[in-house]
């Protein structure tokens, strides 16, 4: 018998009194885990069951009897503590904010930014790594700066695996599930009650879909859940597991949230008008915009397109080919051979929208190129990313020069107020004010950081080291029960570390680009170092292999076994589990962050910047965003950005370079002490590291980037085209129909500068053009001239474009053009002519095939 069936379901909550209501409050805004006031209220409720709860307030609510609870409403100075933070958050959500200042509130920009995984926080398991803290930490920012923006995702049953280590060193991993009612979300409902829900029918799928809401400050976040009684066992597995599951798992997720969450948008009455994918993962929400502007205003695919590609922005995450999703077509067919049917497209058009080349067969279809070919604004997440993603797709737009693909960079941040110790923000307040807290991305409040006594700023970096090895050994002592070891090695882990002595940190996910174990290829010289009696070094690790990646596993093995042996027992350590909060206690713990990626495979990476914001220094291969941070007076670069070809070389090199590190600079600079004991000139780098790094590293600087070069001209641009009922949007695909069935014959007939072999720097060089046009207006075209210094292989550098003027119509369909160029550099140059289309409002437009060079 199904007993599931005759189960009446009902949801008990605890019974608040109006007094106590604020504490559910505040416990259903995610704003809590980085306002300090308020994590100590909740702490101060029952420490024991804040830890155990994995710092979930919603839960504890729920698990604390009810007696507890009446009792404190007498607790005058608990009473106190909580009116004072409801009144923070209430003031919080009420104050003028950055958007409102800056663009006096008329836009009716309306943002949705679309992610597969959201780390908010360690007690909303829904992320993995990287990826999701930047989300988390885009919305949090969001919210301070008060952008018009809504959160999409998906909320899992299970969220990303949890890690612990059997008896070899091996990674165990478990899946608990998450209790929604346990978890600070909220279903959304209709008028009437009944649970809002939209339907999604795709190929062999049919099934409903709720909607759950997060609240991170003023920022909604809302996510989907498949896991309904009505749906059927495979449809309910679809919100199971984050990157759990087979290719067909992965593209019902990506269905689920690219159109799926446009759905649900609009069941909660929300229309975006400007959609970001963070990751091509969400790509496929371009199409259901098309669809439903197609819908409602009865226009063609094209003419939708246009609009909807104005409105779309697309962040790209990763140089590592095996990070990107590519589906086979006959999945495409599978589950799409319905819908792109609604779209007026062939089967041949809608696959080549994944395909760098439409009209490659081979090519399968890849969720990247979707996202490039769908979103006006896209970008990687450093500047050398941006570079590396510029060569990465530049098939995508063969007929332009790299550095001219519609390509940028923005580079990812951290939110400060999440990542930074209390101590370091207490100090901080004392020193420069709260005006860092409003605004981090002020350099003059940051230069005052060199106010900060160094005695005090040692006294809190010390504290913050023994609270890291305070956690270590706590957290050791558990994993150590767990295995079953004895009571004497439980009671060594009380001895590992030492709360004095210089910490170096290693943290991260363990992909085999990220080179854990580059440390420990000479374990002689690395002993000599940690165990010098004068100078000793300790080094934590932390981070999770995707559990299906064996040779990331294996690196964690070898870390534990080496961790095990006798001489480096005391000082090193691997803590399980790397999630949020192990994050926090070391990036506010260690003195050196270690990063030591295969450049140029670290796209940014984001954990030094949370090490920076709490006084510690990064020693890191030049790849990423230490590219831009690294000044030479504030951390430490391994090498010089060299890329080698032989990578066993290469990791020979490099980890010899991080001894010489060690051994010739950062540990005598660490124990160079004054007769008081302080290391003034160690403090002077970390100084130097906090005004050059913290003002910049931000996700304030980072969401100020995104609103000004991203959504608000992404914003305009749609606003453009569909004003005066889409007026422009229609002329564009037609005039871009017109302009293209005609441009097959357009040809350029003669070029020519007007050039001796040599001339002065500064010199005007007149050039000219002859084009055949045929029937195509003369105003319809742009005739450029693209000039530069010449590479070693022959190829124009970093060139620059000038507009060649009409001169006179020669008739037959030639015309002649002309112009200047201007030798602004010396050496050898180079000069081309291209011909594009021009729209008349638009002005030059390129589309791949519809250009021409000469
Ligand atoms: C910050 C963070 C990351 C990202 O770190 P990288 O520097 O990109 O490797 C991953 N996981 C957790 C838990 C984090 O807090």
């Amino acid at each position: 018998m199904d007993f599931t069936k005759m189960l009446h379901k009902f949801t008990v909550v605890p019974s608040l009194t109006d007094e106590l209501v604020a504490l559910q409050r505040v416990a259903y805004n995610i704003w809590w885990c980085w306002e300090p006031d308020a994590i100590n209220l909740f702490r101060r409720l029952d420490t024991e069951l804040w830890e155990a709860t994995r710092h979930n307030p919603v839960e504890m609510l729920g698990i604390l009897q009810q007696t507890t609870l009446e009792s404190l409403k007498n607790d005058e100075g608990f009473m106190a503590h909580l009116a004072m933070v409801d009144e923070k958050l209430s003031d919080y959500l009420a104050e003028k904010t950055w958007f409102q200042k800056t663009c006096n509130g008329s836009s009716q920009m309306k943002a949705a930014y679309f992610s597969m995984e959201f780390g908010l926080h360690e007690s909303l398991p829904v992320y993995s790594g990287g990826l999701g803290i930047l989300a988390g930490d885009h919305l949090k920012s969001a919210s301070d700066l008060g952008l018009p923006l809504v959160g999409v995702g998906l909320l899992y049953r299970q969220g990303y695996f949890r890690q612990y280590l059997n008896n070899e060193g091996w990674q165990q991993e478990y899946y608990p599930e998450n209790d929604f009612y346990n978890l600070p979300l909220t279903l959304e409902r209709d008028a009437q009650g009944t649970p809002l829900s939209i339907e999604l029918d795709f190929g062999p799928r049919r099934f409903k879909v709720h909607i759950w809401r997060v609240q991170v400050g003023r920022v909604p976040l809302y996510l989907l859940d498949t896991n309904l009684e009505e749906n059927s066992p495979d449809d309910r597995l679809i919100t199971a597991q984050l990157y759990g599951g087979d290719q067909e798992m992965r593209i019902l997720q990506e269905i689920l949230l690219g159109i799926g969450g446009i759905r649900a948008l609009r069941a909660l009455g929300i229309i975006p008008n400007v959609c970001h994918m963070n990751e091509g993962h969400a790509a496929f929400l371009a199409l259901e915009r098309i669809l439903l502007l197609m819908e409602k205003r009865g226009v063609r695919f094209n003419e939708a397109l246009e609009i909807v590609r104005a409105g779309n922005v697309f962040t790209t995450h990763t140089p590592v080919e095996a990070g990107i999703d590519h589906f086979p077509a006959e999945l495409l067919d599978r589950y799409f051979g319905k819908y792109y049917r609604s779209l007026g497209l062939s089967r041949d058009d809608f696959l080549g929208l994944g395909r760098q080349n439409p009209k490659n067969p081979q090519e399968t279809f890849c969720m990247a190129v979707l996202a490039l070919k769908l979103a006006g604004h896209a970008n990687g997440v450093s500047e050398l990313h941006g570079e590396v993603s510029r060569k990465m797709w530049k098939n995508t737009w063969p007929e332009l020069p790299e550095e001219q693909l519609p390509l940028t960079s923005i580079t990812n941040g951290v939110h400060t107020r999440t990542w930074m110790s209390n101590h370091m923000a207490s100090l901080l307040v004392r020193y420069l004010g709260t005006r860092w807290l409003d605004d981090p991305t002020d350099h003059n409040v940051w230069r005052r950081v060199s106010k900060i006594p160094d005695a005090e700023l040692w006294r809190t970096r010390q504290s913050c080291r023994e609270k890291l090895v305070d956690f270590a050994r706590k957290r050791l002592k558990e994993q150590l029960v767990k295995v079953g070891a004895t009571v004497k090695e439980i009671a060594t882990a009380e001895e590992v570390l030492d709360p004095e002595v210089l910490t170096i940190g290693f943290a991260r996910r363990f992909a085999t680009y990220k080179r854990g174990t580059l440390l420990m290829r000479d374990l002689d010289r690395l002993a000599r170092i940690l165990n010098n009696t004068e100078m000793p070094v300790q080094i934590i690790f932390a981070g999770k292999a995707h559990p299906q990646d064996q040779e990331g596993k294996e690196l964690i093995r070898q870390i534990n076994q080496i961790s095990d042996l006798e001489r480096f027992r005391h000082r090193i350590v691997f803590i399980e589990d790397y999630d949020m909060a192990v994050a926090r206690h070391l990036v506010q713990g260690v003195d050196v962050w270690l990063n030591t990626p295969r450049r140029p495979l670290e796209a940014s990476g984001t954990s030094g910047m949370k090490v920076a914001f709490n006084g510690g220094l990064n020693m890191s291969i030049l790849d990423g965003w230490w590219c831009e941070g690294y000044q030479g007076n504030n951390g430490w670069a391994i090498g010089k950005g060299e890329v080698y070809e032989d990578t066993e070389y290469q990791n020979q090199v490099e980890s010899r370079a991080i001894y010489d590190l060690l051994e010739k600079e950062i540990v005598p600079h660490f124990y160079d002490r004054g007769s008081d004991g302080i290391p003034r000139s160690w403090i002077a780098t970390m100084k130097a590291s906090m005004q050059s790094l913290c003002p910049v590293f931000s996700t304030d600087r980072m969401v100020q980037e995104y609103a000004g070069r991203s959504y608000t001209p992404s914003y305009q641009q749609w606003k453009q085209l569909v004003d005066d009922n889409l007026a422009l949007a229609l002329d564009l695909a037609r005039w871009k129909e017109r302009t293209f069935k005609v441009w097959p014959l357009v040809r350029i007939e003669d070029a020519s500068a007007q050039v001796a072999d040599a001339v002065a720097v500064g010199s005007l060089v007149p050039v000219s053009a002859k084009v055949f046009l045929g029937d195509l207006p003369v105003e319809d075209v742009a005739v450029e001239g693209y000039f530069g210094v010449l590479d070693s292989t022959g190829n124009i550098q970093g060139g620059e474009t000038v507009p060649l003027e009409s001169v006179t119509p020669a008739g037959n369909g030639l015309y002649l053009f002309s112009g200047t160029i201007e030798c602004r550099f010396c050496g050898r140059h180079g000069f081309m002519l291209r011909v594009m289309p021009r729209h008349k409002v638009l002005g030059n437009v390129y589309e791949p095939g519809y250009l021409l060079w000469g």
